[in-house]
Formats: C-alpha cells, structure tokens, sequence
C-alpha cells in the first residue's frame, strides 16, 4: 500500500504580510513551520504505516527550494521518500495551478491507494485543494476526516458533518483531508533526524512533472486578486433617552425594518 501526504510549509508567524500591489503573499524572511493540519495528515499515514507490513509513505511539497526541509522533517517523523515541486514557473500559482501540480506530482509517485492532505493550510486557507486535487486524479474525496480505518481495498472515514459525524466507506485510491481531531501529532526521534539526513529528496519542476509552464504560475491561474485590504469596521451609535417625551422602543424597531434587519 502506497500513501501519499501532502506537506505544506507555511509563515510560522502570525505577521503574515500582502503584497499590495500583486495581492500575493510576502513569503521572504518568514519563520515557515509545517502546516498544522499537515503534521495531522502525516501523523496518520504514519499511524497506518506502523499498524501493517506492507506501507510506504512518500511526502510532497510544493513551494520554493526550501520545502524540502519540511519534507526533511516528514521524512524523519517516519515517511519513507519526499518529493519537491519547485521552480520559478509555479510563482503566482493559485489553488487550480497548485492541485494541477500537486497531482501531476501525486502520478510521478507512483501507484497510490491512499492520498492525505490537511483540510486548510493556515496561509491560504481556501480549503479547495483536497477537492481540486482529487478531481485531478479522477480520485473520490473525503473531506473533514477525523478517524479513517484503511482495509485493503477500501477505506471507512469518520467524517464531522453539521449536525455529528458520518461513516463513509469508499473504495482506494481516495483522497482524503484530515481535521485537527484525527490525532495526537509526535516528535521527531534523534535516529529519525539523522536516518532524514541520509534520504535524498526529488525535486521535480513543471517539465520534471510533465506540464507545460503556461499551465502553472500566474499565467496558469485563472484567480486575479482585485484588492487586498483590511476590511473598515465602522460603527454608529444612536442615543434615545427613555424618558416619556420619546419612543425609543418603536424607534428601534423602526429603524430595523428600515435597514432590513426586522421584516
Ligand atoms: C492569484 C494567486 C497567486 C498566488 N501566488 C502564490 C505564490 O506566488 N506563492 C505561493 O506560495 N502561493 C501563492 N498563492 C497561494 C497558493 O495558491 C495557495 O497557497 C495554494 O493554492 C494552496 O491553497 P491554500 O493555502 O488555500 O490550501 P488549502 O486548500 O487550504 O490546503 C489544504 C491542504 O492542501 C495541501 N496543500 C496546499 N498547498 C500545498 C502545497 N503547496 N504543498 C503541499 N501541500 C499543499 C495541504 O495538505 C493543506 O493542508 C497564490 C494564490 C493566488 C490566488
């Protein structure tokens, strides 16, 4: 059984700046972490990894050439192979050009039963990748996943609805994305760090992975960012003196029919 997780390295600051003029995110000189929800994704292939004999775990990444420290890190919480996608083509790329280039990377790894991912990454934070990735691989997808039991043919995920959990059995290969209450995320060991250090990454760019560069990067994304700004919180406040010369509560009522907040 093959499982793929997806690893993506975000600001480990709360800081994050935009580019004004471009809408892109000023990504330089941060402090990156991994995604939170990717240490879930990662802490669960590892989980099924060690609860049957026959389980590789290969992680990828997209982002600049240093991802590959994030997948470093996967490696040595217990991945058995990274995978990079890099290169200055994928700049500007928004979620249609990321999951093309997610699952260009997804076929490069081989046959896969199983593909996991964090269901938002905190930087982006669309949540639209597990979906669009999946419909790139022609896979079916099961989001907000909090507990999977991996059969050899089939998977049956605890999904958080509205209103509770459901249980969906789904034949593999499936994609699915994970919340925060799937699992405990661990540490690294001493021998996982220094066994990470002998374990060489692919890095793969758009021709590496089979795409052309038009496909990816801002030429490659239909998403335009218009404006970005701070939305202005305005507030005004009206006073009205109960004191028997006015009507207040009327007034208010009123005055919520007219901002059609009372019908
Ligand atoms: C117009 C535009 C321009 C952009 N330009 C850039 C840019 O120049 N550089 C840049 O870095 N970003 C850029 N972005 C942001 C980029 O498109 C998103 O980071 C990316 O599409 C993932 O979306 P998300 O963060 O909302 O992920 P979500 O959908 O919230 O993430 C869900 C899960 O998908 C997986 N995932 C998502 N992205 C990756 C990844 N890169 N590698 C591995 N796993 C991943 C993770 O498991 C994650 O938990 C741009 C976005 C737009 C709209």
């Amino acid at each position: 059984m093959h499982i793929v997780v997806f690893v993506k390295q975000v600001p480990g600051t709360e800081n994050v700046k935009m580019d004004p003029e471009t809408g892109v995110m000023i990504r330089s000189g941060k402090d990156v972490v991994i995604n939170p929800l990717d240490e879930n994704a990662l802490t669960e292939a590892i989980k099924i990894k060690n609860s049957r004999d026959d389980v590789r775990v290969t992680a990828v990444s997209m982002g600049p050439p240093t991802a590959e420290k994030a997948l470093k890190e996967a490696i040595a919480l217990g991945a058995d192979a990274g995978i990079l996608v890099s290169g200055r083509e994928f700049a500007g790329s928004d979620t249609i050009a990321t999951a093309k280039a997610l699952a260009a990377a997804v076929r490069k790894a081989g046959e896969v039963d199983i593909v996991i991912c964090g269901e938002r990454a905190t930087d982006g934070e669309t949540g639209q990748t597990a979906a669009m990735v999946a419909q790139y691989l022609d896979m079916p997808v099961q989001t907000y996943v909090s507990a999977v039991d991996v059969f050899d043919d089939k998977v049956i995920v605890k999904r958080t609805v509205e209103r509770g959990f459901e249980r969906v059995e789904v034949p593999t290969p499936v994609l699915i994305s994970v919340n925060k209450d799937i699992n405990e995320v661990g540490m690294p060991t001493l021998s996982g760090k220094l066994h990470a250090k002998t374990v060489a990454v692919d890095a793969y760019d758009a021709a590496g992975l089979g795409i052309e560069k038009c496909e990816v990067g801002l030429g490659g994304s239909p998403t335009r960012v218009v404006k970005v700004f701070s939305p202005k919180l305005a507030r005004d406040t009206i006073m009205r003196k109960a004191d028997g010369t006015t009507k207040p509560v009327e007034e208010l009522v009123e005055f919520l029919v007219k901002k059609e907040v009372l019908g």
